[in-house]
């Protein structure tokens, strides 16, 4: 039986950044992916649906200067070169995976893992089964779509009429009409996706509002451009039955007046992600507590055996990548230190810092993008008095001179612990420009930390300063 210092399950950004962390302090690391190295992120999710948003937002950026200037005649997609760039980005990230587990000398084992004790995990693959012992285990098997009990849902998905986000990145061809069950990010990244490449789109969701983890005034905002862009979106809106008749496709959904129906030819559901273990015959361990939503694992990601950690997804802190990678790096640090391996750590800290004590910042890639972060809640939010800065895309040069005026960005700053708590931005480029708020909410600084700077001119950065400046109402350019 081959033995590791500690073993890595799933190969995706929680996976291979702890095993790479692990590798460059020296441990003797190795990966079991039942799949493909990168995950759902690089493989099913953020890179291949950014790929499309890039031409999705390119052809509304065509149509957008069609009478400022630029004239092309009518816009031609070929769709299938589309998705074979789209595949080409993941290719060469996936393979940029695969060469850093061979630049760290990170041991990658195909198949899928299962555990035999607390030490020992078997590996199925092609080849048959092999055993391996490892003396820390970390599982980060990532998440799957939710399908919701919906009579005809399972159905559709044998039919090919009713797909998840997996199928939604390798359609042949672009539907004239779908149906996208869940107005939440993944749910509306793809409206956006497919309304750009003209299908008509209808998003149907159950809450009262869209995008609920979202800041409420910036969904508001967004909800006009949403229809301009001809995306349909009906909230409070339950779907309860889908039907097939010949090529269509019949969505019933509960709305508060009672029941409607609604015809397609495609139904994407989006409804959420729950965590991947039943593939690992977690009952073999000696007491790990999991329910349906999560593995769970305290602030550094250690289960309830303590060599043993749960990283990423699968945990269900924060389904985002980002965050799996941060949980990758808290949960190596950590065992780099139980280990008492010297090494210099990622994070730098004497006093190791746990993974809600840091400010996670969340984008949703919709025509424009929407950002957001807020600080991680603690004791002195009781105390807190707010202060609010905005300011509009409208009154910025760079946004104007760029024709990217719909946006807004705001902040909340608690006077009393002079501390940043909130920043949200609805705009052009706010994926990038949210990591102001992301650097002053984890770094604490107060408000002349936040504003004594110097901000090139013309930027889109000069709306995240004015919007700090409008704490104290000394924005230069407010109208
Ligand atoms: P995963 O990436 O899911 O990786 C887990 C890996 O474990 C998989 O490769 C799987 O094959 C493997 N595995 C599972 N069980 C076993 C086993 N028993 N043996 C061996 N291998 C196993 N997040 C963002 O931050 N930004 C985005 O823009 C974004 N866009 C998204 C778009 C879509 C359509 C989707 C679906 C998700 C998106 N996400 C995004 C979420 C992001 O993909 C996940 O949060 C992230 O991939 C989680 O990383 P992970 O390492 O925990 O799990």
């Amino acid at each position: 039986m081959k033995t590791f210092d500690a073993i890595v399950i799933g190969g995706g950004p929680a996976g291979y950044v702890a095993a790479i962390g692990l590798a460059k302090a020296g441990v003797n690391t190795c990966i079991i992916e039942g799949d493909r190295l990168g995950g759902t992120c690089l493989n099913y999710g953020c890179i291949p649906t950014k790929s499309l948003y890039h031409y999705a937002k390119l052809i509304h950026t065509i149509h957008k200067h069609q009478d400022l200037g630029i004239s092309t005649g009518p816009i031609s997609l070929d769709f299938k070169k589309i998705m074979e760039d789209k595949q080409k980005t993941v290719e060469t990230l996936v393979s940029g995976v695969e060469s850093l587990m061979k630049s760290n000398k990170i041991t990658v084992i195909n198949g899928i893992a299962e555990f035999e004790d607390d030490y020992v995990v078997r590996v199925k693959s092609e080849d048959g089964v092999q055993r391996i012992h490892g003396d820390y285990l970390l599982i980060a098997s990532g998440s799957s779509p939710v399908l919701p009990p919906i009579s005809g849902l399972l159905d559709g998905l044998q039919m090919h009429k009713v797909i998840t986000s997996k199928e939604a990145l390798t359609l042949s061809l672009i539907p004239p009409r779908m149906v996208i069950i869940g107005g939440g990010v993944i749910g509306m990244e793809f409206a956006t996706i497919y309304n750009q490449f003209g299908t008509q789109v209808t998003v149907l969701e159950a809450a009262d509002s869209l995008l609920p983890s979202f800041n409420k005034e910036l969904v508001k905002r967004y909800k006009p451009l949403a229809k301009k862009q001809t995306i349909q979106t009906l909230t409070s809106s339950m779907v309860t039955q889908i039907e097939y008749e010949d090529d269509i496709v019949k969505v019933t959904y509960k709305t508060k007046n009672g029941e409607e129906v609604i015809e397609t030819d495609l139904v994407l559901c989006a409804v959420g992600r729950k965590p991947v273990y039943e593939n690992l015959e977690l009952t073999k361990l000696s007491g790990i507590i999991y329910d349906e939503r999560k593995v769970i694992a305290d602030d550094f990601c250690q289960t309830t055996i303590s060599h043993i950690y749960a990283i990423g997804d699968v945990n269900g802190k924060s389904l985002l990548a980002h965050s799996a990678s941060k949980q990758g790096v808290i949960a190596s640090e950590s065992i780099i230190r139980q280990m008492a391996l010297r090494h210099k750590l990622v994070s730098g800290q004497a006093e190791p810092k746990g993974f809600s004590q840091y400010c996670i910042p969340q984008v949703a890639f919709l025509i424009p993008e929407l950002s957001q972060v807020s600080a991680p809640r603690n004791d002195k939010d009781e105390a807190a008095e707010l202060l609010n800065g905005k300011f509009s895309y409208r009154s910025n040069g760079m946004a104007l001179a760029h024709h990217e005026t719909d946006g807004i960005c705001k902040v909340d700053y608690d006077q009393v612990n002079e501390r940043l708590t909130f920043m949200g931005i609805l705009g052009e480029s706010s994926s990038e420009l949210i990591h102001v708020g992301v650097h002053g909410i984890d770094h604490g600084l107060d408000y002349h930390e936040l504003v004594d700077s110097i901000v090139a001119h013309p930027s889109l950065s000069e709306i995240i300063h004015e919007t700090l400046l409008d704490i104290n109402k000394m924005s230069i350019h407010q109208i």
